[in-house]
């Protein structure tokens, strides 16, 4: 990326920056620093994450995350209306990719996930550690409890809170953060599908 290209991208990277900010690190004691452009002595650092910027789905590894800005090839319904929505989905889709970063599964990929209600596949990323029950509004779920959310939002359930501070730590004390409230709609849901 040219570093025209990157300042020009400033606005939306600061998004991204203050998504993994607000949730990741706000719920535990992971931090990601040194935000910049990548150099050619960028691939000697021990613990490099490098994000790409591209109109394709956004995806990640633990080493490597593509995010999309423009969402012409991806969610582009749900993304393209208005600044608003842009911004919201760039922040939905970091906090999403960054949870890859720290390992984190789909949820959909957890063995007890209910494949009437969760009909997502399962895919190769697999996972090997359950953290709480099945959560319908963990932001690693494609299952979103309604059209309305994608991925949650981006707002961490009490789960996904759980879950990053069993392996990066708790803060203390912990500040107030938005969390849903994982499992209270969860029953009547499988009711209806029922
Ligand atoms: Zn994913």
């Amino acid at each position: 990326m040219t570093a025209d290209a990157f300042s020009k991208m400033a606005g939306n990277r600061a998004i991204a920056q203050k998504a993994v900010k607000d949730t990741w690190e706000t719920a535990s004691l992971v931090r990601f620093t040194g935000w910049g452009q990548c150099n050619a002595n960028s691939g000697s650092a021990a613990q490099l994450v490098r994000v790409a910027v591209e109109d394709v789905i956004a995806n990640a590894t633990k080493t490597r995350v593509t995010l999309n800005f423009t969402f012409n090839n991806f969610q582009a319904s749900r993304c393209k209306g208005n600044q608003q929505q842009l911004e919201k989905c760039i922040f939905t889709e970091t906090v999403h990719e960054f949870g890859h970063v720290l390992g984190f599964s789909h949820e959909q990929n957890r063995p007890d996930t209910n494949e009437i209600y969760c009909s997502a596949e399962k895919d190769d990323f697999g996972g090997d550690t359950i953290v709480g029950a099945w959560d319908i509004d963990s932001v690693m779920n494609y299952c979103s409890r309604s059209q309305g959310a994608w991925m949650n939002d981006g707002i961490l359930s009490k789960t996904d809170i759980q879950m990053v501070q069993k392996y990066y730590g708790t803060p203390n004390p912990m500040p107030d953060m938005p969390s849903s409230s994982a499992g209270s709609f969860l029953a009547p849901i499988l009711l209806i599908m029922e």
